[in-house]
């Protein structure tokens, strides 16, 4: 059925082996041989994707699975002690399936609820707010072998957490009116293009003139992608429209990874309309008929919600065939869910997981709009931005561009969490500084702020008055507090082991550099640093600068250059030595050694054995 449901179609294998792990909660070597034959694909090129996928099993990993949401946030509220609780409740090693085959504990990235962690994942559904007393009970339920479907409905409420609206959250927006808009502004411009006697019915130019207007009307609002990079979406759309092919496919990256973000996630959740609109409009201007949402595995929940308004929306005639009675416009949207892959949020390793291979970026040029999902002229946005097109048809170009920063127009939300009273999302024109939002989410004596995720900027207490937007600090919306209790140096070190965890592999400065990097960090945090350790974080940033494939691995030393810039003595305070020392200490190797041999006399050890030579 899992192969029917996907025409046995290679491109979508990657969920047909997340449907194949329902059944088992692992992917049997039987179903790996029977996917070869049915799909015609070799063995190893499916072995290939599925070890690719964290959340992707090749062997028995228990009958619960648990991940714990290891972000900085996560660690600050307790995390570490409420696993070490369940662990030992339950007489399992974390990363060790139990011998009895029921479970499996592990850390993952950040899981998107840094405003109402910790958090986990159990079988791939999110439980936030843990405390010891919620620990416990999982544990009982655990060990009462309780089916996760039975578990208290109060486990898995996910909130919103909406702080401050602006004109995306306090749109109030109808299912249909944005492309209504687009429909009337389509009809006027082909009206008037044809001296108001011609309707655009008979005028075989006619769509393609409604669809100028409306791209005409992104193009006057100068958005911006939401997703960090900022590229013109107006451009974007217009380059794809105009680039040939056999089809053209609009994708939504909602696979929003970058540890504390989580703006996404309630968008999908309230203003999937927005959301699903503007990717319609997308297709309506760039003539696509198949359109596709990359769901980040860890909003597995979010899943049937989604598919609901997607068919309530295909009720409405706002997909499918002849949307809204418009002969030439056919566009439907599928979801595809990822499974716990970080790189995937770039977009070209977005696109090759959606063909169903690795997520592996590519080369480019070419660039999506010209050879994108299955090499043909795609245009992939962030959630947000397409929420903030559909605005833009209802209300004007003239009226978004009206509101924002200069080169940075409308308003962002912010995912804000870390040291604040009122963790949550926060939506402000472009333009508002660090300063305000710190004093609207009830942040006291901040240390830093960390803006974009670890790949962004930590900004330090003397730059508050800094401004969010293109020109000054860009953001794709991570907003994280520290306080002055924090230490900068875990902070960056958390963020490093994050990059180590999630390179793809593919490129080798990037797959070892980012390992040095995390060795380099937990050898300065065990007391074995030098200042030669230092230097050799600023080579491997220059090495990972110029050689790696994609930004992973450009902007991985980022965190630990900015916070060695700016909170230098939490690094200094960690170099017990002036001359090089090796990170691995033999000598201390070899404690256990002597515990076990009840050794422990001058001989038994290596320097006073050399000493006495
Ligand atoms: Fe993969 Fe890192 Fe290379 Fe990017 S830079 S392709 S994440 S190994």
């Amino acid at each position: 059925p899992i192969l029917r449901h996907h025409s046995h179609n290679p491109n979508s294998l990657l969920q047909i082996l997340i449907g194949a792990q329902e059944i088992h909660g692992f992917i049997h070597a039987d179903a790996i041989d029977y996917l070869s034959s049915a799909l015609k694909l070799p063995r190893a090129m499916i072995e290939g994707v599925a070890s690719f996928y964290s959340f992707l099993y090749l062997s028995p990993h228990g009958e619960y699975r648990v991940l714990f949401s290891d972000n900085i946030t996560d660690r600050m509220a307790g995390n570490q002690n409420l696993m070490q609780r369940l662990c030992s409740q339950l007489w399992v090693e974390p990363g060790k399936a139990s011998e009895d085959g029921l479970l499996w504990v592990n850390t993952t990235s950040c899981t998107g609820m840094c405003d109402q962690g910790p958090a986990m994942l159990v079988n791939n559904i999110a439980i936030n707010r843990l405390t010891q007393d919620k620990v416990d009970r999982i544990c009982e339920l655990i060990r009462e072998r309780v089916p996760v479907s039975d578990w208290p409905a109060e486990f898995f409420a996910i909130e919103d957490n909406i702080r401050r609206r602006d004109i995306l959250l306090n749109s109030n927006f109808q299912a249909g009116s944005a492309l209504k808009a687009a429909l009337i502004r389509g009809e006027a411009a082909t009206a008037q293009a044809s001296q108001g006697y011609i309707a655009h019915m008979i005028d075989p130019a006619g769509l393609d003139r409604a669809a100028d207007a409306t791209l005409q009307e992104i193009k006057i609002s100068k958005l911006r992608g939401r997703g960090g990079a900022g590229f013109s979406t107006g451009m974007k759309w217009e380059f794809c429209r105009n680039a040939k092919g056999d089809a053209h496919y609009v994708v939504c990256n909602a696979d929003e990874g970058e540890p504390g973000t989580f703006k996404d996630r309630v968008l999908l959740n309230s203003y999937a309309d927005l959301v699903f609109e503007g990717m319609t409009l997308c297709a309506y201007v760039i003539g696509a008929k198949k359109g596709f949402l990359y769901l980040r595995g860890e909003y597995r929940y979010l899943l049937a919600p989604l598919q609901a308004v997607l068919q309530r929306r295909r009720e409405q005639n706002l997909l499918g065939s002849r949307i809204l009675g418009q002969a030439a416009f056919d566009f439907d949207i599928e979801i595809h869910l990822g499974a716990g892959a970080y790189i995937c949020g770039e977009e070209s390793a977005l696109i090759e997981s959606l063909e169903g291979k690795r997520g592996t970026p590519r080369n480019r040029p070419p660039y999506p709009v010209t050879a994108g999902y299955l090499n043909q002229p795609t245009v992939v946005s962030n959630v947000e931005t397409f929420a903030s097109t559909s605005l833009i048809s209802l209300h004007g170009g003239a009226w978004y561009a009206g509101i924002g920063a200069e080169n940075s127009s409308g308003s962002k939300l912010f995912s804000v969490s870390g040291d604040c009273d009122y963790p949550g999302i926060y939506e402000y024109p472009f333009g508002v500084t660090v300063a305000q939002v710190l004093a609207d989410c009830g942040a006291k004596n901040t240390q830093a702020v960390q803006i974009s995720g670890p790949s962004g900027m930590c900004i330090a207490a003397h730059e508050f008055d800094r401004r969010i937007s293109f020109d000054d600090i860009p953001t794709a919306g991570a907003f994280m507090v520290f306080d002055q209790r924090r230490d900068m140096f875990e902070v960056a070190r958390n963020f490093v082991h994050f990059f180590a965890h999630e390179s793809c592999g593919f490129c080798t400065p990037c797959r070892v550099g980012t390992a040095l990097l995390s060795n380099l960090m937990d050898k300065l945090n065990e007391g074995q640093g030098s200042p030669y350790d230092l230097a050799e974080i600023e080579k491997l940033d220059s090495l990972l600068q110029s050689t790696s494939h994609c930004g992973l691995g450009r902007t991985a030393c980022n965190p630990v250059l900015h916070t060695l810039a700016k909170f230098r003595p939490a690094y200094e305070c960690r170099l017990s030595h002036q001359e090089f020392v090796p990170a691995f200490d033999l000598d201390t190797a070899l404690s256990q050694a002597r515990q076990m041999t009840g050794r422990d006399d001058a001989g038994a050890h290596l320097e006073k054995n050399h000493d006495a030579k």
